[in-house]
């Protein structure tokens, strides 16, 4: 039988790419599985205009065997097959994908499920495999071939035997070498795990003949293996479920096989959209910070699919910094993918899906803040400080989506309160909204500097955290309203006593130069004050910034 070549420049890119597009070896499953998928597929929307095909959903499956005795690991499907020409031109041309071409050929409506697009997934194989085995029997032929090949030179192709439409796989897998370990291609666990993380949302089932330990039939305590068939993917996944079929529990469970967080998510976001880019999501607000969250360790991001596909574990670029407590995924089946469906061509589409999910993340949170005001309590015990952070970051470009999330301790109402409940209970003539700074609410309240505010009986924002002061200031304003220190010089209330405050002035003018020498390097002016009722002495900052952030400022490194 004489051996052909592959055409075009096939050995160095088939090189090249078992060597360097793919990053992990393990997706040579993703791609066989896609590919199996991608043909029962071809059978349904055949099936859609050929009235002699009918299409059982059950007849219909993905098989995954692997043989530790004799190292192979088949990939059974039972789609469409491949005719000797489609052998050739499929298999035996590197970067010809039938799939695409079907795809194009017959405009199917709703063929965004199919996966294939780029003709190299197939050859992912050669990764683990010395020797691939394809044996094909078309459903528009009587004959079944076996396609051979060892990657490097060239492929054969004969008659074979096989009585069931379909495609079977076969890939003798790699001798481990002191650097190289292949044996887990070998191993059932593992098998079942890479399914699970790349293909748990195929279509069809993927079986799987697992063993079991079970206890014998009227036996308590001897046990027996049992070999049992399986299906080991998920198959609907349930961001294509419809929303009104779903309960808290579902989401709830997703989030925790997913491994999202340890703790039960305060709310879930379930999105389909139908717009310029096509997508689904789940997104969860989690409850609690992973132990990680405020260091340079916590990755954010979210998982990328594509048509149900994991392409990305860890997305960045679906979240913006200050959204990044954010868990789950988003699945889209308009993504131009690179050539080894790890990457995207370009971003467009991914900015796209992030400016609309920051989007419907604050709507969200603005509901639970608005509706479960307990839930965002929580929520922002554990986040509010990354929405801080958001604030002062990037120049405060951020503050339209972040501003009416954050909540201070109101001196009045004892309790968190929004920038605008503060602002909707100022008095008229109220200048400014009142901050004051200090290490806790407690401490805050014993201030001197708080009394001419409090008695004035205007409401005092308790400022505890560093960045606090640094966000506000960003900020500048809300709603017009200007934040002002307590401790500021001027505090825009009406000094009621200037008289008095004068003639103390006066009085006082020798003490208070002696006060001022002593003190030269630690106070800048020495005045006498009528803002203190149950204080002697209070230090009142100069310029703009409170004695608080002078403090912290000075702590920086320079
Ligand atoms: P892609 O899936 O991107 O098209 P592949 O290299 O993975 O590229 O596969 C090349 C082509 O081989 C596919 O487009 C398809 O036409 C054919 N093919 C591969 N695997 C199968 C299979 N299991 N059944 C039928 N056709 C297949
Ligand atoms: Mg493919």
């Amino acid at each position: 039988m004489a051996k052909k070549e592959f055409q075009a420049e096939s050995k160095k890119l088939l090189d090249m790419m078992i060597n360097s597009i793919y990053t992990q070896r393990e997706v040579f499953l993703r791609e066989l599985i896609s590919n199996a998928s991608d043909a029962i597929d071809k059978i349904y929307y055949r099936a859609l205009t050929d009235d002699n095909l009918s299409f059982n959903k059950e007849n219909y499956y993905i098989k995954v065997v692997p043989n530790k005795d004799e190292r192979t690991l088949k990939i059974i499907d039972t789609g469409i097959g491949m005719t000797k020409e489609d052998l050739e031109s499929n298999l035996g041309v590197i970067a010809k994908s039938g799939s695409h071409t079907f795809k194009s050929e017959n405009e199917v409506k709703d063929g965004h499920d199919i996966i294939g697009q780029f003709g190299v997934g197939f050859y992912a194989a050669f990764m683990v495999s010395d020797v691939v085995t394809v044996v094909s029997k078309s459903i528009d032929s009587d004959e079944a071939y076996k396609w051979e090949s060892t990657g490097s030179d060239g492929y054969t192709i004969e008659s074979a035997e096989k009585n069931e439409v379909g495609t079977e796989i076969t890939l003798k897998i790699k001798e481990s070498t002191e650097d190289d370990n292949y044996d887990e291609f070998l191993e059932e666990y593992r098998l079942k795990q890479i399914i699970k993380k790349y293909s748990d949302f195929i279509r069809y089932p993927i079986k799987m003949d697992v063993t079991e330990s079970k206890l014998k039939e009227g036996s308590e305590d001897e046990y027996e293996e049992v070999v049992e068939e399986q299906t080991v993917n998920t198959m609907v996944p349930i961001w294509k479920k419809n929303k009104s079929e779903l309960t808290d529990e579902d989401y709830e469970n997703f989030y925790n096989e997913k491994h999202y967080g340890f703790d039960k998510p305060l709310k879930h976001i379930h999105l389909s959209v139908d717009g310029t880019v096509r997508y689904n999501a789940i997104l969860f607000i989690p409850e609690s910070a992973p132990y990680n969250y405020y260091s340079r360790e916590y990755e954010k991001g979210l998982e990328l699919y594509s048509s149900g596909v994991l392409i990305m574990e860890k997305s960045p670029e679906l979240l913006p910094d200050y959204f990044s407590f954010v868990k789950g995924m988003v699945d889209s089946e308009d993504l131009s993918l690179n050539i080894s469906r790890e990457m995207l061509q370009h971003d467009r589409q991914l900015q796209i899906i992030a400016k609309n999910i920051s989007k419907k993340i604050k709507s969200q949170l603005l509901s639970l803040l608005r509706d479960d005001r307990d839930s965002y309590e929580k929520f922002y015990k554990s986040f509010g400080q990354q929405l801080k952070f958001g604030l002062y970051s990037d120049f405060g470009q951020h503050k339209e989506v972040l501003q009416d999330l954050i909540l201070f301790y109101s001196s009045t109402e004892k309790k968190m309160v929004t920038l605008e409940e503060y602002v909707s209970r100022m008095p008229e003539e109220q200048k400014y909204i009142y901050y004051a700074t200090g290490d806790s609410n407690e401490r805050i309240d014993k201030l001197p500097q708080t009394e001419v505010v409090a008695d004035k009986g205007y409401e005092i924002l308790y400022f505890t955290e560093e960045i606090d002061e640094f966000a506000i200031k960003m900020l500048m304003s809300y709603k017009e309203k200007e934040f002002k220190s307590v401790s500021s010089g001027d505090l825009g209330i009406e000094d009621e006593n200037k008289e008095e405050k004068e003639e103390a002035e006066t009085e006082n003018k020798d003490l208070f130069a002696e006060m001022k020498t002593i003190l030269a390097d630690k106070v800048k002016d020495v005045r006498a004050s009528k803002r203190l009722k149950s204080h002697p002495v209070v230090i009142t900052a100069d310029g703009e910034i409170s004695i608080e952030m002078e403090k912290v400022i000075n702590a920086m490194p320079d």
